[in-house]
């Protein structure tokens, strides 16, 4: 099983939108994927995956993670609360409790990539979670275009250096908006800062992913972007393609 974190300097970038579409893909390939979200304040990835609002099963000595489809799979704090409103208000030490008892009891059976939805920026929360899996291929780094985004990635990058954790690549998102009505290219991000960045730090670039309505309406529903031929289906597809490479598949 190979184990990729997807994380992010920033919240809102679209790391979870990421996590999700790459799971999509490698699961409709054939492969079989899981997915553990433990970003605890703004677990997103059941709702984009359109997974089921319950643990399937809590059995003596394991958790069984909720099927969203015979190919993947999926364990989010969200499935914990008690309300889907409710907010997560639990100290440091707690969260990595419960981090450490999912780790430990969720059951995947045999599949062949668990992606890692962590907590955004380079706090105690995603330094925990990255130390306690420490069998992990590696990470991707999502950003957007802007200085802003990409300065928050750098530090990202420092912090999965530091800790020993392979960059995988870059991503960056909302590179750029191709206007419905007159086919116009606006970027509304600006443009290319993630490429030039990891050309600047020498970390793969795994591509870019347009703005696009689509994807968030896709997220929204818990559809998989791969269902319709799009530009932003082909930009994962190519990413997924060049993450295989850099893991040497
Ligand atoms: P993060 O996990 O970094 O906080 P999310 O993946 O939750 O970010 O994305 C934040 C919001 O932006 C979500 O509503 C998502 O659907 C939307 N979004 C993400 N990427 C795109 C994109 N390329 N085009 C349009 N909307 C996007």
């Amino acid at each position: 099983m190979k184990k990729i974190a997807v994380m992010s300097g920033k919240g809102g970038v679209g790391k979870s939108t990421v996590a999700a579409n790459l799971a999509f893909e490698l699961a409709l390939k054939g492969n079989k994927v899981g997915v553990f979200d433990s970003d605890f304040h703004g677990p997103s990835i059941p709702q984009m995956l359109g997974g089921k609002k319950d643990i399937r099963s809590i059995k003596k000595d394991s958790i069984e993670p909720v099927e969203v489809n015979s190919n993947l799979k999926v364990i989010s704090m969200e499935f914990l609360l008690p309300k889907k409103d409710s907010a997560v208000i639990w100290r440091g030490p707690l969260k990595m409790k419960a981090i450490k008892e999912f780790k430990e009891t969720v059951d995947w059976g045999d599949i062949d990539y668990l992606i890692i939805d962590l907590p955004p920026g380079t706090g105690d929360e995603p330094l925990s979670i990255a130390q306690q899996f420490d069998d992990l291929e590696g990470s991707i780094i999502v950003t957007t275009p802007q200085e802003v985004a990409v300065q928050a990635v750098r530090r990202s990058i420092d912090f999965s250096r530091k800790i020993g954790m392979k960059v995988l690549g870059v991503v960056e998102n909302m590179s750029t908006l191709t206007c419905p009505n007159c086919g116009e290219n606006l970027d509304v991000f600006g443009s290319g800062g993630g490429k030039k960045m990891a050309e600047e730090l020498g970390i793969n670039f795994l591509g870019s992913i347009p703005l696009d309505p689509q994807i968030m309406e896709s997220g929204e529903v818990g559809r998989s972007l791969m269902e319709i031929e799009s530009d932003s289906s082909k930009a994962f597809k190519d990413i997924v393609e060049n993450l295989k490479k850099e893991m040497g598949e």
